[in-house]
């Protein structure tokens, strides 16, 4: 078996065929694990994530992989999601005492950024959600509604739009709500906040994230297989219907039984033989539209924030992580120093940061970070940092899910994995996972030997459990 790929699709299905009893071969182009999660040395010596990189409670196929590659332990959940406006009014999100889906009523009637107006708002469309068990009946309309229409159906004030809603999905998705399908944005609402007690809890790598992965590459060794780094595979061989060797630079040639292609949906043409394109499958994907993240890097003389992490609302700024206080002394500055502090900023679908200049943008969200954090007004900046990743996740754009293909192709032998595949889920490593998981599935069901690893969704809880019974 040959994967190419070592991003979270490649690792999960080459993981789970070793498991199996496949010879997993994996060849990567970069010369370390991760793919978009991942991190790098600065020459400096820091740690750097290619960009912040979160997991929720309801994300149960990633929880699995890590398990599997012993990285688990590195991941640690918070329960409280602290928000700050541009006024510095707080709000918390966390689950209280009352079953689903009232967990989390008392957090948001204290919710200060909201107005009662908006609150209102918001519970009748969670009503709307909840009666429908996250399937209104207008998501599938023309192919696909936007979140902002569906929204605008459910009479949601600016407020509720602009301070909740806006806030929520544009980090989980990627995209502005006129740009999402209205499915993924009930979803996100379905699995982590409303059916359960512990979908929303936000789970952060207290280590850099290439350092998830150590553990893959001995799953794959020791059951004799192999992970080979700098490697790139230039394009698929076919014979007889049926691909029989990747070609790597210097006529280097690797033949196996069967392939996974678990790399971006950019990269796939340029693998597989100009006369394969054509097929649905292949072609589809120059349909999948790009959306940007920004990660900006800030390293201040001095602790200038204590919670591990805060949104903001209503700035170009959207998540501050306090990666010092997250990582412990990895970085060479115990949490607890005063040699410094290192925060890292997310800003999602972050087309207008595209074509800003650097500097510009470490200006404006250091001015967003003094305003929200009284410490780091009278705190210096020692070094700053931003990584922009213009095609970071595939658009969830209504209707979108037409353009993805299965993990099983018309090339008997020939299996796809990468977060852009058919999963039901965004462009998030759950969503690689899945599909690194359903790809394995594909293989081992090709084989005759059909196995089962992807993971159920988080069961309901609480009244909503006994809801979906009363429904069936
Ligand atoms: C800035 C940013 C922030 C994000 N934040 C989050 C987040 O907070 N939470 C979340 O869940 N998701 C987040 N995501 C999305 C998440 O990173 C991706 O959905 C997931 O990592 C995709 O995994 P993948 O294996 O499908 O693809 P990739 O990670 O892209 O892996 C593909 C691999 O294939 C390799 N490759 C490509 N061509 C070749 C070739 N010819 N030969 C050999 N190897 C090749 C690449 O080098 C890469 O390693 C974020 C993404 C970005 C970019």
């Amino acid at each position: 078996m040959i994967v190419i790929g070592g991003g979270l699709a490649g690792l999960a299905a080459g993981v789970a065929l070793a498991e199996s009893g496949w010879r997993v071969r994996l060849f990567e182009q970069r010369p370390f694990l991760g793919g978009r999660a991942t991190s790098y040395v600065l020459p400096s010596g820091e740690h750097v994530d290619n960009c912040q990189h979160v997991t929720l409670g309801c994300c149960t196929n990633l929880e699995d992989f890590y398990r599997r590659v012993g990285a688990a332990h590195k991941i640690k959940f918070f329960d409280r999601l602290v928000f700050i406006d541009a006024q510095g009014r707080r709000g918390e999100m966390q689950a209280g005492l009352l079953p689903a889906p009232f967990h989390m009523t008392g957090a948001f009637a204290s919710f200060a950024p909201l107005t009662l107006k908006d609150k209102l708002s918001i519970a009748w469309a969670m009503l709307n959600i909840l009666q429908t068990n996250g399937r209104t009946w207008d998501v599938n309309q023309f192919g696909g509604i936007s979140m902002l229409d569906w929204l605008r159906r459910r009479h949601q004030t600016k407020g509720a739009i602009e301070r909740f809603w806006r806030v929520v999905l544009v980090s989980a998705l990627d995209e502005e709500l006129d740009k999402t399908d209205a499915r993924y944005g009930i979803d996100v609402f379905w699995k982590a906040f409303l059916s359960n007690r512990t979908g929303y809890r936000m789970g952060v790598p207290t280590v850099p994230l290439a350092e998830l992965y150590d553990g893959c590459k001995s799953a794959i060794e020791e059951k004799g297989g192999e992970v080979n780094l700098r490697a790139t595979a230039r394009q698929l061989q076919i014979e007889n219907g049926a691909v029989t060797a990747a070609q790597f630079d210097a006529g280097r040639e690797e033949r196996a039984d069967a392939f996974i292609l678990a790399v971006p949906h950019t990269a796939v043409a340029a693998l597989i033989p100009g006369e394969m394109r054509s097929a649905s499958a292949f072609r589809n994907l120059a349909m999948l539209k790009t959306a940007p993240i920004t990660g900006i890097h800030l390293w201040f003389d001095r602790e200038v924030m204590t919670e591990p992490f805060v949104t903001l609302l209503d700035t170009t700024t959207q998540w501050i992580f306090n990666k010092t206080g997250l990582y412990g002394s990895v970085n060479g500055a115990d949490k607890n120093s005063d040699k410094g502090q290192y925060l890292q900023l997310v800003v999602s679908a972050s087309y207008s940061l595209l074509q800003t200049p650097r500097q510009e943008i470490i200006d404006m969200c250091l001015k967003e970070v003094r305003q929200a954090l009284p410490a780091a007004r009278d705190a210096n900046l020692i070094k700053a940092t931003v990584t922009k990743e213009a095609a970071a996740t595939f658009s969830p754009e209504p209707g979108v899910d037409r353009w993805r293909p299965k993990q099983e192709t018309t090339v008997p032998n020939l299996f796809l994995a990468g977060d852009w595949t058919d999963t039901g889920w965004p462009a998030t490593m759950e969503g690689a996972v899945r599909s690194g998981y359903l790809a394995a599935e594909a293989v081992l069901r090709k084989e005759g030997r059909p196995h089962q690893f992807v993971r159920p969704d988080l069961a309901a809880d609480g009244l909503v459990a006994l809801w979906t019974r009363s429904q069936a």
